[in-house]
Formats: structure tokens, C-alpha cells, sequence
């Protein structure tokens, strides 16, 4: 470390801890670090805790957050900042232990994360800050309403998506999706000239490999997609959703700017992001949806939990086209349209009688946009575990719903080359009989005795 950045390790600093929130730009946790008067050290960590869970070293998410993070540091590295991004690699709390003992740290600004993981991380190290003196000041970011903005007139969570909505809307004002002119205050980063700067790692030195094609959609605003997406959204060939969720997953977009778009644009579109919101407001007051059943009694139902077909579904090999399209999108692009994850996730459950926590995992290990409380909310809507699910009896035909949703099977074949051939299998499962056992087994265990 060169003599210049010692002087400056002794002035008073604000650190801002980058998370779920990738951007510079109307971003309230950062907008306010900033402006607290200390020059402010921005910081992204590696943590180790959740790196060591990721099995795939090819892991197309890390190539996504390494590439913002150096977006990030460039636009802090140009000269009209004159700043820099200092990461680190390991476990939060050792690296606040490390940074306090370099640098002068008054306060750490961040965004609210509301993971279980995360609840708990953030309370250890706002203990362990607030007794060395340091405030640890967290905002809302990710979403336009949060914890217990929205709660029923009795002041518990709603557990039904409408009169959420409803309620969401009518609390709406027009500075919830205000943006936060962080811009202004460019100038109250710490100064660093370009021998202070500091080190980027590499991929390969936190552990992983660069993903070549990791299908990261544009963070432009599709504004004729979000104009048309009811007559659009539906089909699986069409470019007709967002593909904005791995932007809203890492926050290298801003929710206050898509939902005012949304809102002055497309009522349909600005709904399902109140389904977002939806979802995490239930993960916030519900924590046990993570392992269990929204709906306890759903934890009765006798799972036939087969291996050989749970494989064929992770593949894509049941013999059921729209299925299998949708399991090769996931598995080579790390996307999957919306109306086929409701598709696979109802042939999981319903018709191969698998636990919804295996098709949750294997969604997680694969989706870009991969979302804890959006992935558990689809999950056991489509078990009919969750809130607002839909009901048990109710079970996708995946051969009608080929037939209404890609009548050309455009879509089916663009991701099974084999299709039409001899080499495409038989059906795992016949639906009829696939059908009349979900609905005798769930009766059974649902009924009370
Ligand atoms: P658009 O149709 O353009 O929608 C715009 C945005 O609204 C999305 O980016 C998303 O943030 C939000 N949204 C749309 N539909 C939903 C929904 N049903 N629930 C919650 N938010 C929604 N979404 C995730 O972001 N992460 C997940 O891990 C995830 N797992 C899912 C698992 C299952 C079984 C199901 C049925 C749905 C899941 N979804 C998940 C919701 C939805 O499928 C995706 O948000 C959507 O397909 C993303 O594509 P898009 O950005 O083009 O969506």
C-alpha cells in the first residue's frame, strides 16, 4: 500500500457495502452514504459462506456479478470520480474486523437484504460494528414496499396476492418511485489516484471460472414488450416478457425506475411486480416456507420422490415436449420462460408425485434469476403447498398446454433438436393415470381424519 493511502487511512470514513444492488446509480443505500459527510470506501465482498454452496465452478451468476462489479469499478476508476472498488474475498465479519483496523470507519451504509441468511448475517455484524462505535445504517432498495408497509387492516401479512395489490396500490405515492440522485454526490467517494487503486481479483482467484456464455439479457427497458405483454407474455417463442429478472435479482437495475415505467405503461406488467414483492413480504414473515409447506397440512403428502424420473425431468427427457423444452432452456441458458416453469413444476409434483423442495433446489442450483422468495413462492404454488396456490386439483396437461401456448411447436423445437425422431423418448408417464393418482393421494393425505 503506497505512503498516500496510509495519510488517507487516517480520515474519518462511511463504507458502502454492495450487495444485491449492483449499480451506482438511484440507489438509496449508497445515496446516503454519500451525503453523510465522510468520504465514502465502496466495497463488495465475496462471501465465502455462500460461495462455498455453489457446486458449479462454472457458474454463469458469478460471471454476471464480476462483471458488473468492474463495470462498477471503472465508472469509479474514470477520472471523473477518481475513486475505486475494494473487494474482498472470505467472511463478512472477518472483513470488517480486517477493514476497521485499516481504515477509520465511522459508519457502513447498505441495502436491506430480507433472506434468512442474510437477516441473520446483518444482525452479527451490526452487533459486533455497534460496539466498536459504528453505526451500520441500512435502506430500503430492491423493492418499492417492504417488511410491514403493506399489512391488512388487522396489521398481519396478507396471505392473498389481490387484496395485496390492492392494498400495495392504494399506499402507492409518487416518492416511493422517486429516484435517488446518488450523481450529485460523485465526488464524496475516497480519492485514489491510479497507483492507490485498488486490486480486482479474478475469477479464477476467488475460486471460479469465467462462464463464455452466460446469456445475461440487456438492461435496457423493453418498452414495446412491456406495452404488448398481455397479448405476449404467455408464449414461449416470443420474445414477449421483460427478461429483466436477473437484473431485479442483483440490483443492476433499479425497481424505482421499471415500476414507474410498469405503471404509466402496463397495469398486467406492473402487477407481477407486486408478485414480486408479494413473495418476499411472505419469506419476511413466513421464514418457515423455506423448508416446509406454506400449508402444513401439504407436509402429509406421501412423495413418491423416484430418482430415475427425477433425473429425466432435470434433463429434459420425460417424453413430454413442452417439459423437456423448458428443462434444456434452464440447463443451457439458465432462463426459463414463465408459463413453462409452471408447466415442469406441475409435472414434478402432480404427475411424477415429487417433493417440490427437489424441483426448488435444482431451479436454484440453475436460474439466473435465481430468487429465493420468487423460486419458493412458484414452487409451491404450483404443489398447491403456497400462498394463494393454485388448488390441488388443479393439474397442467402439459399436452394442452403445448397446444394452447406454442400451437407451431416453435419453441418446443428450437431446444429438442431430436424431436420427430426416433431418438425422442415415450413418455415417462401416462397422464390419465398420472392425473387420477395425484388427485387420490393428495385427497388422502389432505383429508383430516
Ligand atoms: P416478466 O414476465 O417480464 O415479468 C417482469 C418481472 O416481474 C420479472 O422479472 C419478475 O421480477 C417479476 N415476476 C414476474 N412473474 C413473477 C412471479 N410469478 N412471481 C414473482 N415475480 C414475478 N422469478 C424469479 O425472479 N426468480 C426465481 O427464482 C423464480 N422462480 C420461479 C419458479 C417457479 C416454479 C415459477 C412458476 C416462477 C418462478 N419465478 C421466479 C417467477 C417468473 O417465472 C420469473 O420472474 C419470470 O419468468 C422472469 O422472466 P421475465 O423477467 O421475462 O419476466
Amino acid at each position: 500500500m503506497s505512503k498516500s493511502i496510509l495519510n488517507k487511512n487516517k480520515k474519518q470514513l462511511a463504507i458502502f457495502w454492495f450487495r444485491r444492488d449492483l449499480r451506482l446509480d438511484d440507489n438509496a443505500g449508497l445515496y446516503h452514504a454519500l451525503r453523510s459527510g465522510f468520504e465514502v470506501l465502496p466495497l463488495f465482498i465475496y462471501d465465502t459462506e455462500i460461495l462455498d454452496d455453489l457446486e458449479d465452478k462454472n457458474d454463469a451468476r458469478l460471471t454476471m456479478i464480476y462483471r458488473y462489479l468492474k463495470k462498477i469499478k471503472d465508472e469509479l476508476e474514470d477520472k471523473k470520480i477518481s475513486s475505486s472498488l475494494c473487494i474482498k474475498i472470505g467472511k463478512p465479519i472477518a472483513i470488517y474486523k480486517e477493514l476497521i483496523e485499516k481504515f477509520d470507519i465511522k459508519e457502513v451504509y447498505t441495502n436491506h437484504d430480507y433472506e434468512p441468511y442474510a437477516k441473520v448475517r446483518d444482525e452479527e455484524i451490526k452487533d459486533f460494528l455497534e460496539k466498536k462505535d459504528i453505526h451500520f445504517k441500512t435502506f430500503k432498495d430492491q423493492v418499492i414496499f417492504e417488511k410491514n408497509e403493506v399489512l391488512k387492516d388487522d396489521q398481519t401479512p396478507y396471505v392473498v396476492y389481490t387484496p395485496y395489490s390492492r392494498k400495495w396500490k392504494a399506499a402507492l405515492k409518487p416518492y416511493h418511485l422517486k429516484s435517488y440522485p446518488t450523481e450529485k454526490y460523485f465526488d464524496n467517494f475516497i480519492k485514489l489516484n491510479k497507483s492507490e487503486v485498488f486490486n480486482f481479483p479474478t475469477l479464477k482467484e476467488i475460486g471460479f471460472e469465467e462462464n463464455q456464455n452466460p446469456h445475461i439479457p440487456s438492461t435496457d427497458f423493453p418498452k414495446e414488450i412491456i406495452k404488448n405483454y398481455e397479448e405476449t407474455r404467455d408464449f414461449p417463442a416470443k420474445e414477449g416478457t421483460s427478461r429483466l429478472s436477473p437484473h431485479l435479482r442483483f440490483g443492476t437495475i433499479s425497481i424505482r425506475k421499471l415500476a414507474t415505467l410498469a405503471k404509466e405503461t402496463n397495469e398486467k406488467y406492473f402487477n407481477e411486480l407486486i408478485w414480486r414483492e408479494f413473495y418476499m413480504t411472505i419469506l419476511y414473515h413466513y421464514p418457515k416456507v423455506v423448508n416446509n409447506a406454506f400449508r402444513s397440512n401439504y407436509d402429509k403428502i406421501p412423495w413418491r420422490n423416484n430418482e430415475t424420473e427425477f433425473e429425466k425431468w432435470c434433463q429434459g427427457k420425460t417424453g413430454y415436449p413442452l417439459v423437456d423444452a423448458g428443462m434444456r432452456q434452464l440447463n443451457e441458458t439458465g432462463f426459463m420462460h414463465n408459463r413453462v416453469r409452471m408447466v415442469v413444476a406441475s409435472f414434478l409434483t402432480k404427475h411424477l408425485l415429487i417433493d417440490w423442495r427437489w424441483g426448488e433446489a435444482y431451479f436454484a442450483k440453475k436460474l439466473l434469476d435465481y430468487e429465493l422468495a420468487s423460486n419458493n413462492g412458484g414452487w409451491q404454488w404450483a404443489a398447491g403447498s403456497g400462498v394463494d396456490a393454485a388448488p390441488y386439483f388443479r393439474v397442467f396437461n402439459p399436452e394442452s398446454q403445448l397446444k394452447k401456448f406454442d400451437k407451431n411447436q416453435k419453441y418446443i423445437r428450437t431446444w429438442i433438436k431430436e424431436y420427430d425422431t426416433k431418438f425422442y423418448p415415450k413418455p415417462i408417464v401416462e397422464h390419465k393415470m398420472a392425473r387420477e393418482r395425484v388427485l387420490e393421494t393428495y385427497k388422502k393425505a389432505l383429508t383430516p381424519l
